[in-house]
């Protein structure tokens, strides 16, 4: 039994072998999990979860290293040949990615008429191209195992738009489509495809946001704040654990509030 589970039903009052409805909706099967951008921010966060949960949990990461209990491996978005390499380095180590969660991404802000095409295609090829990459690599095994759940994390951006993210935007709506494409084509074969949209999320890529831009989102969040990494972590276990099998092609947002799905 994990440690998590031990402190629900602990917390529950019973003891860890009772047998609550409580305990059944939170147990989950020991899985294999890769995070891309698991180093900081939201994919560390997502790492740490699963780790703490009791699965094992592998991250990718340019610089720096996963959260305790959990392995590292380098991978660059941009390129198929190291994202296979990184697999091939964590099934090695812990088996066959039975869960993979595509986190890794950027933003590169500017009006369109600022935006260079660089601006562009480098956003589209990190998050949607990157998505693609690890994706497709996942999902070798994922067939053979008859069994997948695969989790991308797009933004409310993607569906509600944002003036000077067009780029980023684009890239993030992007996964709606590729993941309910991807569960007419594997969804029959045991394989779920479900997109993660946050709101505002307080990490390193929305500090350098200027003040009186946090000011007017937060001002527009129904719920009044902004996210913490740990208000998406949830959505995201959920989503691969036992009770989520019959879902897939969902955009769940976790966003306070702010798209409401649109
Ligand atoms: P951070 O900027 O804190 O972290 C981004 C992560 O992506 C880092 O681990 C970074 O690695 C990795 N990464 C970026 N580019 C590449 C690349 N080319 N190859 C490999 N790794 C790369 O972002 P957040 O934690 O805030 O965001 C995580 C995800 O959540 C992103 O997809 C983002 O779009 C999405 N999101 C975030 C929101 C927010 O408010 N923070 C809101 C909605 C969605 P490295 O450290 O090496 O650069």
């Amino acid at each position: 039994m994990n440690t998590r589970l031990v402190r629900v039903v602990r917390a529950l009052g019973g003891s860890a072998s009772s047998n609550h409805t409580e305990t059944e909706f939170l147990m989950t099967t020991p899985r294999t999990v890769l995070v891309t951008g698991g180093n900081r921010g939201i994919g560390y966060a997502i790492a740490q979860q699963f780790a703490a949960d009791g699965h094992r949990v592998a991250v990718t990461a340019r610089s720096g290293s996963g959260p305790e209990g959990t392995m590292t491996v380098q991978a660059e978005m941009t390129d198929s040949a190291s994202i296979d390499a990184a697999f091939t380095a964590v099934e090695a180590e812990l088996g066959p990615v039975e869960v993979v969660v595509a986190n890794a991404g950027i933003t590169r802000d500017t009006l369109l008429m600022r935006m260079s095409e660089d601006d562009f295609t480098s956003v589209i090829d990190t998050n949607l191209g990157g998505t693609f990459r690890v994706v497709k690599r996942a999902s070798k095994g994922m067939l053979k195992a008859r069994f997948g759940r695969i989790i991308l994390i797009s933004s409310v951006v993607g569906l509600y738009g944002s003036a000077g993210q067009v780029n980023y935007a684009a890239s993030k709506s992007g996964l709606v489509g590729f993941a309910r494409s991807l569960t007419r084509e594997l969804g029959a074969r045991g394989i779920t495809t479900n997109v993660v949209a946050p709101g505002f999320v307080e990490t390193d890529m929305t500090a350098v946001l200027p003040e009186a831009q946090q000011q007017e989102y937060r001002r527009s969040i129904p719920l009044a704040r902004f996210g913490s990494v740990d208000d998406i972590t949830g959505a995201v276990s959920f989503l691969a654990g036992d009770h989520a099998g019959y879902i897939s092609g969902a955009v769940i947002p976790v966003d306070g509030g702010l798209g409401m799905g649109h």
